[in-house]
């Protein structure tokens, strides 16, 4: 039994790869190289935008940068007046820089340096704080505008999480804040979980409606809550998933690697995206009462949200050029042009499962000495580096026809943490480019540009 985890379908990028704009690019550019369809982004956020209008709740869609380093996502937030969340200097200059203003911006992470709090205090930023101490830092900043701050709460329901404020952290930093004589503007509570739960999202965003109303009490503004991101994104579809967790095994992959079932990213989700908001809204938070919809009207509470991956979801894909292949006892190893490090999930004991689709250079040319029998072709991926580890691909992918050099191998739907959050000039390999694709459906060619 073959497993198969093919991406769902999509008739915008199958134009694409049918172009012959790929194969041109991957000449062009020498290398490996990623897709950006801004497009996609667009239509994501509209869609959170939507499900916030359709519940009657103010909102504020806050992209989480570090998802993805190109340029041309801040672009889009700028242009369509959403804000991001940055959680390093760097990010904070870019968001500026490409026109995303300060009052729009998020600053989450650990720990914050004081140059990071400097320059988002002064920018008019909004500072999740998330320690007692950096709250003191914030406190002494002594610019001549009170920094805006929203408190991090730590998530009972994830006692693990080495994020937010501990309950009586909580209630100091509360008043502090409200002692601090108009030095700070505390405008509200936030978090941010690990996982997709929609229920625990609602349960905790109730919570810290009631928090606002006991802040508002001590005379602080604590008008809106950040439910951070998490929102999922569906790779696969349901039965193919549901095969592949009950069936894989360690002769699945090169090297009998075993890898735990749960320790995969759920590439299905039932729920997703947009959805998954529509859901926090819906659901009442502690199983009761009203929904978090009416919980955040009747309190007059802002919702803020941060989501990363759900915003990239199909906005980018990733493409290799294959450069060797060799067999191996009843499979194959296809080398490709760059490596697994531009397949982050590689480097967490996982694999990023969504299978890669082969673009042959001379479609229906079989290859020489091996007439093609019709069955499919199995091959681990191969990064080109020295190192033993370096698979973008462990699993024995089924490919219709053996791989040739030359041929393109496209991983999909990379935009969100896979393409580039572990990149490096490793081997003095370049990074690979990042092409900008705008309108790709308008015109019978798809024109291109770099992401600067
Ligand atoms: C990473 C992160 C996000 C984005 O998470 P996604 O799962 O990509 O939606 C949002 N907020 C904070 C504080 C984060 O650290």
């Amino acid at each position: 039994m073959v497993l198969t985890l093919p991406a769902h379908p999509d008739h915008v990028t199958d134009r694409l790869h049918t172009s012959g704009l790929l194969a041109e690019l991957a000449h062009g550019l020498g290398g490996p190289f990623h897709y950006l369809l801004p497009d996609r982004f667009d239509s994501n956020l509209a869609a959170f935008r939507t499900v916030l209008d359709d519940a009657g709740v103010e909102g504020r869609v806050h992209y989480a940068k570090k998802a993805n380093k190109a340029r041309v996502f801040i672009d889009r937030c700028a242009t369509a007046g959403a804000g991001v969340d940055v959680a390093s200097l760097g990010e904070l200059r870019e968001a500026l820089g490409h026109g995303v203003r300060g009052e729009d911006l998020v600053v989450t992470g650990p720990a914050k340096a004081e140059s990071l709090l400097r320059v988002a205090a002064q920018q008019g930023a909004l500072i999740a704080v998330d320690a007692l101490d950096e709250l003191d830092r914030v406190l002494t900043l002594g610019l001549p505008r009170p920094p805006r701050v929203l408190l991090r709460v730590h998530p009972a329901a994830q006692p693990n999480s080495r994020f937010g404020l501990g309950e009586e952290d909580l209630d100091e930093a509360m008043r502090s804040c409200a002692e601090a004589d108009g030095q700070v503007r505390m405008e509200g509570f936030g978090f941010h979980l690990s996982g997709y739960d929609v229920q625990q999202r609602a349960d905790l965003a109730g919570e810290l409606v009631e928090l606002c109303l006991e802040a508002r009490v001590l005379g602080l503004q604590a008008d809106r809550i950040s439910i951070g991101g998490g929102f999922a994104v569906d790779y696969v579809p349901a039965d193919a998933w549901t095969r592949f967790l009950d069936r894989q095994h360690p002769g699945d992959y090169h090297a009998g690697k075993e890898f735990t079932a749960g320790d995969f990213y759920p590439y299905h989700s039932p729920v997703a995206g947009a959805e998954a908001l529509r859901g926090v809204l819906a659901a009442r938070p502690a199983r009761s009462g009203p929904t978090l919809a009416e919980r955040l009207r009747e309190a007059a509470v802002m919702l803020l949200l941060e989501p990363g991956r759900a915003l990239l979801d199909r906005a980018g894909a990733s493409v290799f050029t294959v450069q060797g292949v060799k067999d191996r006892e009843g499979y194959g190893i296809v080398t490709v042009d760059g490596t697994s490090l531009s397949l982050s999930e590689q480097w967490f004991n996982s694999e990023y499962l969504p299978d890669p689709r082969l673009l042959p250079a001379h479609p229906g040319r079989p290859h020489p000495g091996r007439p093609h029998d019709g069955a499919p072709y199995r091959a681990s991926i191969a990064g080109a580096s020295c190192l033993d580890s370096d698979l973008l691909t462990w699993r024995k992918i089924a490919f219709p026809s053996r791989p040739q050099a030359g041929d393109l191998l496209v991983y999909p739907n990379t935009a969100g943490y896979q393409m580039d959050s572990n990149e490096s000039p490793f081997h003095e390999l370049p990074l690979p480019p990042k092409v900008v694709i705008d309108h790709p459906g308008a015109a019978a060619r798809p024109r291109w540009r770099l992401d600067h």
